[in-house]
């Protein structure tokens, strides 16, 4: 086909696209269905400019992100710092692809990671998403072990390829199917079920959040993660951990595992391992693994992927972990975290229609005692208030606080006062039908 330059749309006039024309192109040709999501809740605004938790549409008004792309701008957004590191790495007059050559940040990279993630595994494989790494550490799994079954828990979530998808426990799953065969779920925290699936001798991988996120703020109770880790080793199964969300601080620890001292045989980490500014993620395992999956005659070529290891998300990663480590954001996420958890239990007492909170650094949850609630509670959140809370994947009844780990005591302030007034709010508010569940509706499918 001969098109004109003319015919296409420049970066320039796509830079300055009015509100109108962005929403329209990307209902046309991106989501429907996403963008029917954001007209209901009337947040398909044009953000012109975002700093760290802080937003700005149009019309100046500025609003304050506590979803933190779930997870992955652990530094807000746009962090300077991470930012020029890439525009430097772009600069530098290396070689960018894996196949002429091996850059100098992928290696330094991994190797921070050998030091970082727990159980110091040696080699990282790179990927662009979460649900590459865990494809990757699947493959790994079946190669290394040479066995066909995973078992996954109940409320899990690891992404929507096949074969994450196959160990998500939720109803997307119903449209794609079949989808990849021997993948078996165990209730979540329940290791009596966990040893029955390993019992039979044929599992290669257990792969486990160490708190479950979109399931919707699950913390497993001390001993669990150990334990599962225990009956891996004895039935020669391995443990993949999925830090994707939790890792880098998000709970208050620099990975999740630390909770409770467990040592994965494989660990995938995405999200905020570049602070969410390029795509990048990893599935890191030990030398012994590794070589039993890869080290063969004929495998060489299996991990190969056009853009693993990209040297801008490298700088990015390195960059971001460095800031992490350097400003003590961990430890400010866990008092950050404590003192939003006291907060939240403290509305728990004054609102009937919160029927629990609970969460662990800055990853917390609010049940509420209906999923119209918590629909009214989110629009009016925004609309209101311009304190931009998410849901849970699995929950639609919950709402989320993920802010960003530089997160300050006065921002929290300002979000649970709001939370506090729409809480109070919701009673009337559904009584004359706002929230219905019109929100819900605009995101799921049609049964
Ligand atoms: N695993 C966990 C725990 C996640 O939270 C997610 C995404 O939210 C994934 C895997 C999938 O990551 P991605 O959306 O980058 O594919």
């Amino acid at each position: 086909m001969k098109i004109k330059e003319t015919e296409l749309i420049t970066f320039e006039e796509a830079f300055a696209s009015t509100r109108r024309e962005m929403v329209d192109r990307f209902t046309k040709h991106v989501s429907p269905i996403e963008a029917r999501f954001f007209r209901l809740l009337d947040a398909d605004k044009r953000y012109v400019k975002a700093e760290g938790i802080r937003i700005f549409d149009e019309q100046g008004e500025e609003y304050l992100d506590f979803t933190a792309g779930y997870g992955s701008l652990s530094l807000g957004h746009n962090p300077t710092e991470v930012l020029t590191a890439v525009q430097q790495a772009a600069a530098l007059p290396t070689v960018f692809s894996f196949f002429v050559g091996i850059h100098p940040l992928v290696g330094a990279l991994a190797e921070n990671l050998h030091r970082l993630l727990p159980g110091h595994p040696d080699v990282s494989c790179f990927g662009s998403g979460g649900a590459e790494a865990v494809e990757i550490a699947l493959k790994t799994a079946r190669s290394s072990t040479g066995k066909k079954r995973f078992i996954y828990a109940d409320g899990s979530y690891h992404g929507q390829s096949f074969g994450s998808l196959s160990l998500t426990g939720r109803t997307y799953r119903r449209y794609f199917e079949p989808l990849l065969p021997n993948c078996e779920n165990v209730p979540f925290g329940d290791l009596q079920a966990l040893e029955s699936k390993l019992r039979q001798g044929d599992v290669a991988a257990f792969i486990v959040e160490p708190v479950q996120a979109e399931g919707g703020c699950n913390i497993p109770s001390k001993g669990y993660l150990p334990g599962a880790q225990e009956l891996c080793n004895k039935y020669d199964a391995l443990l993949i951990l999925d830090e994707i969300q939790t890792g880098f601080g998000r709970t208050g620890r620099m990975f999740a595992a630390e909770h409770d001292a467990v040592k994965p045989d494989i660990v995938v980490v995405s999200k905020a391992l570049s602070a969410g500014v390029l795509p990048m993620s990893a599935s890191a395992t030990s030398h012994e693994i590794w070589k039993k999956a890869y080290d063969k005659e004929d495998s060489w070529g299996s991990l190969i992927s056009t853009f693993r290891g990209n040297p801008k998300a490298c700088a990015a990663a390195l960059k971001a972990i460095e800031i992490l480590v350097r400003d003590g954001l961990v430890e400010h996420a866990r008092e950050m975290g404590e003192y939003a958890l006291q907060r939240l239990q403290d509305l728990k007492t004054r609102h009937r229609n919160i029927k629990e909170v609970r969460g662990i650094g800055l990853l917390l949850g609010i049940e509420f005692s209906s999923e119209n609630t918590s629909n009214f509670i989110l629009s009016r959140m925004l609309n209101q208030h311009h304190v931009i809370l998410g849901s849970f994947d699995h929950r639609p009844d919950m709402l989320r606080l993920q802010p960003p780990l530089v997160v300050q005591k006065e921002e929290i302030d300002r979000a649970i006062e709001a939370l506090d007034e729409a809480c109070g709010k919701s009673r009337i508010g559904l009584a004359l039908g706002a929230g219905k569940t019109a929100i819900g509706r605009a995101v799921r499918p049609p049964k």
